[in-house]
């Protein structure tokens, strides 16, 4: 059974064959929302497809043009058992007031995820520091979805209790080639952040491309790719279904 631990297939690209999408292979597929909007439709999605488990969140994207949503979205936390998309974007985001929001918005996200004891998936572009600062002084189980980082800064994850996850773009993608080969497998996970980063450009990229993922790893780690399947769904019941 393979696993997405980070998708978006309620996005209106999939209106036209997300019954398909979610039944060519054998995966279990957590949905993140972003805003009001796509956090309710992921909660539709949970209860249409037994395979798609939903996540809630606020993008860190958002910080200007949807504050308002905020306050929604954590209280959509207390519906589900995962939180995402959370996290923090210093690449779109410039202005160090709205970096400085993003930063308060994810801790209240994160105050919920060690009450509830629920874990979060969260996404990081630039500003890296600045997570590892905050993640921290809480107490919960992460996943830094797509890491982009170098190898070293994977090891402070880790050692932080966190866990990296893995899109399929990895098939072009020499850093995070270097992350999977100096990172051990417990501490993998693998996703594809559908319908982005496809392991082709300009392809829509789509949760069984996971399978990408898989061969990638099991290549780079020179084991057997059932090997893979069986340990990424084991990281996958532990740290994320916490069970
Ligand atoms: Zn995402």
């Amino acid at each position: 059974m393979y696993v997405d631990v980070h998708a978006h297939i309620d996005v209106e690209s999939f209106d036209g064959d997300r019954d398909l999408v979610l039944s060519e292979c054998e995966i279990t597929v957590i949905n993140a929302g972003v805003d009001i909007k796509s956090n309710l439709k992921t909660l539709e999605l949970y209860k249409k497809y037994n395979n798609v488990i939903p996540a809630v969140g606020f993008h860190p994207e958002f910080v200007k043009d949807k504050l308002d949503e905020v306050d929604k979205c954590l209280e959509l936390v207390d519906n589900v058992n995962i939180i995402s998309e959370v996290g923090i974007d210093y690449f779109w985001i410039k202005e160090p007031e709205f970096r400085k929001k993003q930063l308060e918005i994810l801790s209240k996200f994160l105050d919920k995820g060690e009450r509830q004891r629920k874990p979060l998936i969260i996404h990081v572009r630039g500003g890296i520091n600045d997570l590892i600062n905050l993640l921290s002084s809480y107490n919960v189980n992460f996943v830094i979805h797509a890491f982009e980082g170098s190898p070293s800064v994977a090891q402070k994850i880790v050692e932080l209790g966190g866990m990296i996850s893995i899109p399929p773009v990895i098939v072009r993608d020499k850093y995070r080639q270097e992350v999977v080969k100096n990172i051990d497998l417990n501490y993998i996970l693998t996703e594809t952040d559908s319908p982005f980063l496809p392991p082709q450009k300009m392809e829509r990229n789509k949760p069984c491309n996971v399978i990408f993922t898989v061969k990638k790893i099991a290549e780079l780690k020179k084991i057997e790719e059932k090997e893979v399947i069986r340990q990424i769904h084991e990281n996958f019941t532990k740290k994320i279904l916490m069970k």
